[in-house]
């Protein structure tokens, strides 16, 4: 699969948007590409969407999983959208050039963006360097570089004041050069800045944390709702794992 036309990342713009109409790129065994979608590709620790592409007969063909596109000259936002299994004779019926409504599973996202912004909320209750993390629709997993004990009350009560306090949480850019001038920002070790594309998107949570990311947040700490910590163990000598999840 190659293709000279990159990938409109709406989600980038708009996390809340739930569907978009697309042209189709490219289509093959490693998955659909788009020229625009608000699927968010597997990345910086959090989940790819799930969802359905649909054809204008109505036509729904489900999409298990989003993927960044490995292909040669590929850009960072190029995302493949994996049918799930079995849907082959399906896919065969989309053509390049065709027109599909791209359509996330938005319950399942929006407890990405939920736990997502609980992982930044959790950069700012503990002043340690992330050193993992994964977020899918059931947890937050975090892991800490520190040997200090974490106490599971203190996390949490700090978690529910910040989700109280109803932060503000919006994006900004800087320049590439900006970034590499200040590495401060870099709270997550194992996962770089999207540097690159000449500038880098960072996640500004009013008054609590600020850090490179591309991920997909809500807009308001509120939003969250209840936390609980799940799990807190000692990952290794020098790493405390941490599991969030939402409290219903
Ligand atoms: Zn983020």
């Amino acid at each position: 699969m190659t293709t000279a036309t990159r990938t409109r990342a709406l989600f980038r713009e708009d996390a809340y948007l739930t569907h978009c109409d697309a042209t189709v790129l490219a289509v093959g065994e490693e998955g659909v590409l788009l020229d625009q979608t608000v699927f968010y590709p597997l990345g910086g620790g959090q989940a790819g969407d799930t969802g359905a592409l649909v054809l204008a007969d109505g036509t729904r063909i489900p999409i298990a999983d989003t993927r960044k596109a490995k292909f040669e000259g590929a850009t960072p936002d190029d995302a493949l959208h994996l049918p799930a299994p079995g849907q082959q004779a399906l896919l065969a019926r989309l053509a390049v050039g065709e027109r599909v409504r791209a359509e996330i599973d938005w319950t399942r996202r929006h407890r990405h963006m939920r736990l997502h912004t609980a992982s930044h909320l959790m950069c700012a209750v503990l002043p340690y360097a992330v050193d993992g993390c994964s977020i899918t629709a059931d947890y937050a997993r975090l892991d800490f570089a520190t040997v200090e004990p974490i106490e599971r009350e203190q996390v949490e009560a700090r978690l529910a004041e910040l989700v109280a306090g109803a932060h503000a949480v919006a994006t900004e850019w800087i320049t590439d050069e900006d970034m590499a001038q200040r590495p401060e920002l870099v709270r997550t070790m194992s996962v770089k800045p999207p540097m690159g594309l000449g500038r880098v998107r960072l996640l500004r949570i009013e008054g609590v944390d600020l850090q490179p990311c591309g991920g997909t947040h809500v807009q308001n700490t509120r939003e969250i709702g209840g936390l609980r910590v799940a799990k807190l163990e000692k990952k290794s000598a020098r790493t405390r794992r941490l599991v969030l999840e939402l409290v219903e």
